[in-house]
């Protein structure tokens, strides 16, 4: 067990929570149980980003069920800055319309009926990287990324109202870096990656 006061990891100037290296009973969240619940209140995406889902439009719009697919309702218009996103600059949000088939009653213009986000579809459905349209925040949860800091955020209104982003596996205890080492990878990179294993490895956690 970790001592509480454990330094961050310092990866690729980003800051790592030494809590993701400790060993927990959990596995990933299942869509069947949570109802995408992570998706109720859309997400930001830097302006860049939002450039391209638009320009590939034509590749993201069977996905989506028709009165979802105008790309003039995918985007909310604002452009703020955000010092925390790794793209820097400005972000939009994604729009957030009514959906009588979520527990929430709305959700992100690009969540489908079936709990899938179309940006995931149309990347798995061209042979792409999964996560080639999808947001940076969607495809790190539920690890979150404050002021160049990851995190898993277990004080978030999600878990405390039932999202469920990780289950109980008793038993299969697993170091949570390695869990979600897909997000961290998309975080951190490869490399980035690899020297945090490295570094989990030179604390005796794993
Ligand atoms: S972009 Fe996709 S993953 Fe992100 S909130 Fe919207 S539906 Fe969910």
């Amino acid at each position: 067990m970790l001592p509480a006061t454990e330094p961050d990891l310092i990866v690729n100037g980003v800051r790592v929570d030494a809590d993701l290296l400790a060993a927990r009973p959990v596995r990933r969240c299942s869509l069947a149980e949570c109802q995408s619940y992570c998706c109720t209140g859309g997400v930001y995406v830097s302006v860049e980003h939002a450039a391209d889902v638009l320009a590939h439009q034509h590749l993201i719009q069977p996905h989506l069920p028709e009165a979802r697919r105008d790309p003039a309702l995918w985007f909310d218009g604002t452009a703020e800055p955000d010092d925390d996103h790794p793209a820097g600059g400005l972000v939009t949000g994604t729009a957030v319309l009514p959906d009588a088939t979520h527990p929430v009653g709305e959700s992100c213009v690009f969540l489908r009926p079936d709990r899938l986000c179309a940006l995931q579809a149309t990347g798995l459905a061209e042979g792409l990287h999964p996560w080639r349209f999808k947001p940076f925040y969607c495809a790190l949860h539920p690890l979150v990324y404050i002021e160049k800091r990851i995190v898993l955020s277990e004080e978030s209104e999600m878990y405390l109202e039932g999202g469920s982003c990780n289950r109980p596996a008793p038993g299969q205890a697993v170091p949570l870096y390695e869990l979600f080492d897909a997000e961290l990878i998309l975080a951190l990179g490869e490399a980035g990656y690899a020297e945090l294993k490295s570094l989990a490895r030179a604390r005796r956690v794993d």
